[in-house]
């Protein structure tokens, strides 16, 4: 079993807790960083190589701007998410809009800025140009590959999936786009959502690689780059491993060579979309112990509640969970972990095991970097938490600072203020 990583050691943890208002969002700057250069490194092998980080899972701005630094770009899905990645100096290419049921001014947005267009369905070719009045000359197209792929837990079978473009309309899709004057294209798809097991990326990479060939026959157009999507996993639980993205990139590059380099398609660009395998493990909610309680169960109630973190209870996710200052205790009390919602599925473990646990207790959800802060509402009216980043040099800065309650009223329109219909 793998030692759960934290950023700074107990003592320093329950230091700043003890200094901050809890709960609140804790990211390491340094380890983010590394782990980007890490990713970009396993794929140096790649022509034009790049990861379009997926702005939903983590959009502190401080954080995108780290990328960028990097060298991602990010992979919007919405007007504000276009914006955040102006507002951090990505622009123009470094921005790929793989959005879904699209509205027209997202749209009109991407194509002001520059942005790849990443097109979600065989009507959204006119959808697109009756919004712009014109075409671009780089289009992407979202591939789904239906009943020849089986999906997984999270984003399940590809049947049953809203998005992309079936096999039989993909060929269509390059042909009208190419009468278009289309000059540059890519080909996107994303059949996973926290896979861990790194044959199914390179399954995708196969898939993307034959279509690429069939695009070619059928269509007569040479796609420009594949966009392999997000969805590598990351090891939640302490039994789990990492994917090993060296094994996963060595078997692409030899079906790069066979597939790609074998039909003359070489050079193909290779992108990825991933949010949470780059900020998730690097992102801690920590959180106070508010009440131990004995009812038919044993409870922990934090400060936090599934308005901070969403997943435990919108998937059943693990979240592991350290109390700080009893990594020296052994993990033999069971108990329910919960938030303070009027909603009995607001928990982040069910049955967990851990050492005995006190009031005043703080405790560090891990894992959260990605899908965390962002999934977040107000529900009971509950205030989002604050954002702090772990900088290199040890200092730590406030990113985002927790709602207030004049933010929560602040678009309501009551009491004799002007409501205009
Ligand atoms: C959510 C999403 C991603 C990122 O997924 P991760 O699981 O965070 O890697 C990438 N691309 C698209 C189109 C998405 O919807």
């Amino acid at each position: 079993m793998r030692e759960m990583r934290l950023p700074l050691g107990h003592g320093e943890l329950l230091e700043l807790a003890h200094k901050l208002d809890t709960p609140f969002y804790l990211y390491d700057e340094g380890a983010i960083i590394e782990n980007a250069r890490a990713f970009k490194h396993h794929f140096s092998w790649a022509p034009g190589f790049t990861n379009y980080f997926a702005v939903k899972a983590c959009p502190n701005p401080t954080i995108i701007k780290l990328l960028g630094e990097e060298g991602f770009g990010t992979d919007c899905s919405s007007l504000p998410e276009l914006r955040i990645s102006k507002a951090c100096g990505i622009t123009g290419e470094r921005i790929m809009l793989s959005s879904n049921d699209t509205p027209a001014d997202e749209f009109r947005a991407a194509y002001e800025m520059g942005a790849i267009i990443n097109l979600d369905d065989i009507t959204h070719i006119a959808a697109l140009e009756k919004a712009l009045g014109t075409f671009p000359k780089t289009i992407s197209f979202r591939y789904n590959p239906g009943p020849e792929r089986t999906g997984n837990a999270i984003i399940g079978n590809p049947v049953e999936a809203k998005y992309g473009v079936t096999s039989a309309q993909i060929i269509d899709c390059y042909k009208i786009a190419k009468a278009k004057g289309v000059e540059r294209f890519g080909l996107h798809t994303m059949v996973a959502s926290n896979e861990l097991d790194g044959s199914y990326i390179v399954e995708t990479a196969r898939m993307l690689f034959n279509l690429s060939v069939r695009i070619k026959e059928e269509a007569g157009v040479r796609i420009d780059f594949i966009d392999m999507g997000g969805g590598i996993g990351i090891p939640y639980k302490p039994e789990d491993k990492a994917m090993d993205l060296g094994a996963v990139s060595t078997a692409m590059r030899a079906l790069y060579d066979e597939i790609i380099k074998g039909s003359g398609l070489d050079p193909l660009k290779i992108f990825f979309e991933c949010g949470r395998v780059i900020t998730g493990p690097y992102g801690y909610l920590v959180s106070e112990v508010l009440h131990v309680t004995s009812k038919y169960k044993e409870y922990v109630g934090l400060d936090a509640s599934m308005a901070d973190l969403m997943r435990p209870a919108l998937y059943g996710s693990y979240h592991h969970i350290t109390v700080l200052g009893k990594d020296k205790e052994k993990a033999d009390h069971r108990y329910d972990v919960t938030g303070s919602l009027c909603e009995n599925n607001d928990k982040f473990a069910i049955d967990r095991l851990l050492p005995k646990v006190e009031e005043g207790d703080v405790v560090v959800i891990h894992d959260s970097g990605a899908h965390g802060h962002a999934m977040g509402f107000n529900y009971n009216a509950k205030l989002r938490s604050a954002e702090y980043l772990l900088r290199r040099d040890g200092s730590v800065d406030m990113i985002r600072r927790a709602q207030t309650y004049d933010d929560y009223v602040a678009t309501l329109r009551f009491d004799g203020a002007p409501v205009v219909v």
